[in-house]
């Protein structure tokens, strides 16, 4: 995958100041996450996700749209784990209810629940095969990619999630969107083959956490660097369309990029892996149906049904308080909005 044309489709550089601003990824990395894990699915599922490549690759930005509303769909992006002190992950428990019951939810909403939520939308995947719903299969594959791919951004781990309590504001997008933007036709992408996760759920939080252990050195490298540059060196001013754009420096961001060693690729071709797993387990777990027989009617209008669907939970004037299409599909009522209300 080495060689691949980025640059030209990379979006904007903008820094962004709240969570609600924050887009993991940008939308252009999101897209290529959930694009480039089709590619290592097993042959069983490779079809059927091949045939809806389009649709898996534009809504993988679809949550973030949803953010703005949604009730209860921001906390769902991130998790601050600093909140909970030094051993966050020993005092955070790994299951749902659990928490809920150490911490109450309002606390949870407050510093986002992004480790319960992969889990959510795997078992919501997961009753989408059962039911051989195929909008709901593809719904919830591009959802799932979303939150995998914003698990796999330091920064989304964070209170601290732009910079804004260590004066270095802007590090999110610098992070996520401006060195992909420069570098990641470098990068070489193919995650190698799906496998199998036993438990998800514990794969989510080993996710988040290895995440969260590389934010020391994206926010310890950024602040090194600062100091040995001078101010009028680290940024400058770049053309976008009609305006011109205050952006980290191309000598700054290349000292970044060089000190970083790879992580932001690393990030992001684990994210790719993590996808395709996470959609193969939930796949297997159903019984791995048969997914050619989920493309007979591939002419007919579901897709454009399913396109509108999505158009229209993303207006504010369109939302009820409906319930969790999970419910439907879910037995056992998991899957409920974890947040609402806040
Ligand atoms: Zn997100």
């Amino acid at each position: 995958m080495k060689g691949l044309k980025l640059k030209f489709l990379l979006l904007l550089f903008f820094v962004f100041s709240s969570h609600l601003d924050l887009k993991a990824w940008g939308f252009f990395g999101h897209k290529l996450i959930n694009r480039l894990a089709i590619f290592s699915l097993p042959k069983e599922m490779f079809t059927f996700y091949k045939y809806h490549i389009d649709f898996i690759t534009e809504n993988a930005v679809h949550a973030d749209k949803r953010r703005y509303a949604v009730d209860g769909e921001a906390p769902k992006h991130y998790i601050d784990l600093d909140v909970y002190g030094d051993s966050a992950f020993y005092h955070l428990p790994k299951y749902w209810d659990k928490a809920v019951e150490k911490y109450t939810k309002d606390t949870l909403c407050a510093y986002g629940i992004l480790p319960w939520q992969i889990q959510i939308v795997k078992r919501n995947l997961t009753f989408a095969f059962l039911n051989k719903n195929v909008k709901l299969i593809l719904k919830y594959s591009a959802d799932l990619g979303h939150y995998l791919g914003d698990a796999h951004v330091p920064l989304h781990t964070t209170e601290n999630y732009n910079g804004q309590k260590s004066n270095q504001y802007g590090i999110h997008g610098f992070w996520e969107s401006r060195l992909p933007e420069l570098y990641s036709e470098e990068y070489g992408l193919y995650a190698g083959k799906a496998i199998y996760i036993n438990d998800t759920q514990n794969q989510a939080w080993g996710i988040i956490k290895h995440t969260n252990a590389a934010l020391d050195s994206v926010l310890n490298f950024e602040k090194n660097l600062t100091l040995i540059f001078p101010e009028d060196k680290k940024y400058s001013f770049e053309q976008r369309g009609a305006v011109f754009m205050k952006v980290y420096s191309q000598e700054f961001s290349f000292a970044y990029h060089q000190m970083l060693g790879g992580q932001v690729e690393r990030q992001m071709m684990s994210a790719v892996k993590e996808v395709s797993s996470f959609w193969f387990t939930a796949w297997v777990d159903a019984g791995q149906p048969d997914l050619s027989l989920l493309l007979e009617n591939k002419n007919s209008e579901f897709l454009k049904e399913l396109e509108e669907e999505q158009k229209r939970e993303i207006e504010k004037e369109s939302i009820p308080s409906r319930p969790h299409e999970s419910y439907i599909y879910n037995p056992s009522g998991f899957g409920k909005f974890l947040c609402a209300g806040h």
